[in-house]
């Protein structure tokens, strides 16, 4: 079987060309083309055909075609969705702020955490992404867009604790000083609350933002909508995210998407500060994105309004997530559905 190329850090290349009786130097020069962008060893113009050819036995190349792309008439966000080697599509996210540009990268192609509110897991889980995969979202975004990539989130389509090997070994792909070079502290990753992962996340010791996404404080209503609660449970992530905290020394946030009278009243809200405060966390609040198949509705401005002044009084650290691009189908797992169901009249090529 032919080996993923692009899934490889420059030193695991040059040990693969020693084995193949090349010199360092080439590793470096095909490294070179990869981070440029180049998915074709014909295109590799400084290496002899001989090698040329020789890589073509030994490893595969895709290049990500964009099936679709669409960008925001009101703030500029693009949405790209992409067809991978297999013909699965994920979604990626760019979105400009001012502090510089945001991709928002998918971690797997669907997801089977089966959370009651979101698009992308409506059809299950069809596979992992490769490390190469979720790097070419980054590279590609950059690429097509002309927006320099300085943050990454992974926040879209997929549960990236799921996915862990491949997750971490991508994160060091692109924090690769001869990569990409994206900082550790630029990067965020969401997590539904996959909290037997927690310690070995820990264990790697790295500068990124952990996101654990609870929209729900006790385990009533979370079991009811997230069924990753059920057989883990409230209080265990609580005292996860505390472990977390302690061995990291990193703040978490709490990402808490606010559903019209399921999870917004002021039972909910100082059960919530209770927990943010046990663990130092921040809460990012999210107006809850309306999906098609979903019964769910955003809540009220007003509801919003009372639950911030609850965390607010209780002295919790809280912002509301600006909506951005919500004329390019609001949250991820959306555009890749419309194009599963046939349903992609607004997918403009
Ligand atoms: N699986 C990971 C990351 C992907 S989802 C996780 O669960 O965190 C990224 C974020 O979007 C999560 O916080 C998720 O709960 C949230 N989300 C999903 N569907 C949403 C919707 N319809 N409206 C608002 N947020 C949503």
């Amino acid at each position: 079987m032919k080996k993923d190329i692009l899934s490889l850090l420059p030193e695991e290349l040059e040990a693969d060309f020693a084995a193949l009786g090349q010199p360092k130097y080439r590793a470096g020069q095909v490294f070179r083309w990869l981070v440029r962008g180049v998915r074709d060893f014909d295109g590799m113009s400084d290496l002899p055909k001989s090698l040329r050819e020789k890589l073509k036995e030994e490893y595969f190349l895709h290049e990500p075609k964009v099936l679709s792309k669409q960008v925001s008439q009101i703030d500029g966000t693009i949405k790209y969705l992409w067809e991978l080697k297999d013909g699965n599509a994920v979604e990626t996210v760019v979105m400009s702020y001012q502090h510089g540009n945001t991709v928002c990268i998918s971690s797997q192609v669907g997801c089977r955490q089966g959370c009651a509110f979101c698009a992308s897991t409506i059809g299950g889980l069809v596979r992992c992404l490769e490390p190469s995969e979720m790097l070419d979202e980054v590279l590609f975004s950059q690429l097509d867009s002309g927006k320099p990539i300085s943050n990454i989130v992974l926040m879209g389509i997929g549960e990236p604790l799921d996915n862990f090997d491949n997750v971490m070994r991508f994160l060091e792909l692109v924090n690769h000083p001869k990569g990409m070079n994206i900082g550790m502290r630029h990067v965020s990753l969401s997590t539904c609350g996959l909290i037997e992962r927690f310690d070995e996340l820990a264990d790697r010791d790295l500068q990124l933002t952990l996101s654990v996404s609870l929209h729900a404080p006790d385990d009533e209503t979370r079991s009811k909508i997230m069924p990753a609660n059920r057989g883990r449970g409230v209080g265990p992530l609580i005292e996860a995210c505390k472990k977390y905290y302690r061995r990291t020394g990193r703040r978490i946030s709490f990402e808490y998407a606010m559903i019209d009278g399921v999870n917004d009243t002021e039972y909910h809200a100082k059960l919530l500060a209770r927990h943010a405060r046990a663990v130092c966390a921040h809460v990012n609040l999210i107006p809850l994105n309306h999906v098609e198949e979903r019964q769910f509705k955003p809540s009220t401005p007003g509801h919003m309004k009372a639950f911030i002044k609850i965390l607010e009084d209780a002295g919790v650290n809280v912002t509301v997530r600006r909506k951005l691009g919500g004329d390019v189908d609001a949250s991820c797992g959306q555009l890749r559905r419309k194009m599963q169901t046939g349903n992609n009249r607004s997918i403009n090529r």
